[in-house]
């Protein structure tokens, strides 16, 4: 991801987008969330949380929670995370990034929506920090239309962007919102 000067770099994980991106994923029947970074004392953080949730006191306490958190992946890179998509589903997703800014060969939410509810996998790639740095939308298969707003702002955090795109995309066929 990129730094707020455009550098390249590995961010620190949000407990909160844990959480949250976690139980939308669980509402929407999204089948793994996968937290990537390179960092290896992150990545124990994660774990610890994980771990804490689901096979911890915080499991006993909160089952609902634990079957949220229980759908995290942690991976070093996306091809780790794609290559275990791809051993899950027995084919290689299509890899679709998103931003806020409009992008290149986008491909729309209708489409993607069709693509899904066909049962071809697909591994949706959010951003930290100042959004995804250009080699990671460069090695995607594809990049999702910007969620509009209203009025000119988009700029949303990555767990109500992941929210609103996976109602989009998985929400049935006769939610009011589809129209
Ligand atoms: N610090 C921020 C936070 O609290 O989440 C991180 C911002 S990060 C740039 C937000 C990520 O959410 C983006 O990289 C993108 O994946 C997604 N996102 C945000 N706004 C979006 C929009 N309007 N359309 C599509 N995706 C969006």
């Amino acid at each position: 991801v990129l730094n707020r000067k455009g550098d390249v770099v590995a961010s620190a994980v949000t407990n909160l987008d844990l959480h949250d991106i976690a139980r939308a994923a669980r509402t929407y029947g999204v089948r793994r969330f996968y937290v990537v970074t390179p960092l290896e004392d992150q990545r124990q953080i994660v774990l610890r949380i994980i771990t804490h949730w689901t096979e911890g006191a915080g499991g006993r306490l909160n089952p609902l929670r634990k079957e949220a958190l229980a759908r995290i992946r942690l991976t070093q890179n996306l091809a780790e995370a794609a290559a275990d998509v791809e051993v899950d589903a027995g084919a290689a997703p299509l890899t679709v990034a998103t931003s806020a800014a409009p992008q290149r060969k986008t491909i729309g939410f209708s489409q993607l929506r069709h693509r899904v509810h066909n049962g071809s996998p697909v591994l949706l790639i959010f951003g930290t920090a100042w959004g995804l740095a250009e080699e990671a939308l460069d090695d995607c298969d594809a990049l999702l239309a910007p969620i509009a707003g209203n009025n000119g702002y988009n700029h949303l955090s990555v767990r109500s962007a992941a929210a609103i795109i996976f109602d989009r995309i998985l929400s049935p066929e006769n939610h009011p919102g589809q129209g």
